[in-house]
């Protein structure tokens, strides 16, 4: 249920509004918008009908939500989350670039990578410390070590840096060591861990999972926002169809779709949606095109020996001419690139 205040409804009627839902036993989440705030309320339907919240002061009207996700709609809020983080800002006409090799696999590789993806225009590095491999005989990546090395070149290049958390024993950790914290496309219904990084002070990075609908999405970013951390960006990188020429098929219309179902950040990840190294710049300008916040993109400064996704590596030339290539849209699109 959303409670409309009337336009610029007092904070003594706000107050007395979110005392009323407390003592009832519901959660009560505000969206203040220029003139308007929204309250979202989590709660027993039957409890919060009988309030007769629509008879209050300050109540313009309620609204009952019919969906199963609320906080994340654009009708709890319209205008765009815009997330900050250390230097780099995403949403709300920012547009982040996060770039970086799959996993972590030295000191001098993540050195290395993040002095060239910094110096072509990256807004943050990535890298992932664990992996959800397929086969469990393949690299599972570096873990803690991996975590300090990443965070060792985001600190030397002055970018915030995003890394996975495969497994929710490790969240805490993860987020000692990292800015934004990446739930995989394997994890996105994992609902113990999303319950758990609502409750941390860090962004998140929620990858759609391989054959999850957008309203599957949207109800697992929910379970973050309602554990009361609103800094949450989704990430289109690609489903699985029938196509097998490509890793995954790349869903754009999902882009276009979230951006007017929701008000959280959308990035999308051309790497593992294609899988091939040839598609990702042209799939960067799409994305761009269709409204998108952000590209993750994978770069590697040998990919013919990376442990992990080379082939859908760029190296970091051809990143540089990817940003290159993508900035005249971005700013076409309004936007402007999330750096400090
Ligand atoms: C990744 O970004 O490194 C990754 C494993 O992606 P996904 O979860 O989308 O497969
Ligand atoms: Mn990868």
């Amino acid at each position: 249920m959303l409670v409309i205040m009337r336009d610029h409804a007092s904070q003594a009627e706000i107050d007395h509004v979110v005392s009323l839902l407390h003592e009832a036993g519901a959660e009560a989440h505000l969206s203040h918008g220029e003139v308007k705030t929204i309250i979202g309320v989590i709660g027993e339907r039957e409890v919060m009908y009988a309030l007769d919240l629509e008879g209050l002061e300050g109540v313009e009207h309620v609204v009952r939500v019919l969906k199963p996700y609320k906080l994340v709609s654009r009708d709890f809020q319209a205008h765009d989350t815009v997330i900050t983080v250390g230097t780099a800002t995403v949403g709300g006409g920012a547009f982040a670039v996060i770039a970086g090799p799959c996993s972590i696999e030295s000191e001098e590789q993540m050195m290395a990578t993040a002095r060239a993806v910094k110096a072509a225009g990256a807004t943050m590095l990535r890298g992932g410390a664990y992996k959800p491999r397929t086969s469990p005989y393949a690299f599972q990546g570096m873990g803690l070590q991996g975590l300090k090395l990443l965070r060792a070149a985001g600190d030397d290049v002055g970018l915030p840096v995003v890394t996975e958390v495969l497994d929710v024993r490790d969240a805490e950790t993860v987020a000692e060591w990292a800015d934004v914290l990446q739930v995989g496309a394997r994890n996105m219904q994992n609902f113990m861990m999303l319950d758990e990084l609502g409750t941390l002070r860090r962004p998140i990075l929620l990858k759609r999972g391989l054959s999850a609908t957008i309203e599957e999405v949207l109800s697992a970013a929910e379970y973050v926002l309602k554990g009361g951390n609103r800094d949450v960006m989704l990430c289109e990188r690609g489903i699985r169809t029938f196509e097998t020429y490509t890793r995954n098929t790349l869903d754009l219309a999902a882009v276009a779709a979230l951006k007017t179902l929701t008000h959280l950040p959308i990035i999308v990840d051309p790497s593992h949606a294609t899988g091939r190294r040839e598609l990702i710049a042209p799939m960067c300008r799409a994305a761009v095109a269709t409204g998108a916040d952000g590209v993750m993109v994978e770069v590697h400064i040998d990919p013919e020996h990376a442990r992990c996704d080379g082939p859908q590596s760029l190296r970091p030339d051809e990143f540089e001419a990817l940003v290159d290539d993508i900035t005249p849209l971005v700013t076409l699109e309004g936007r402007t690139f999330g750096r400090a």
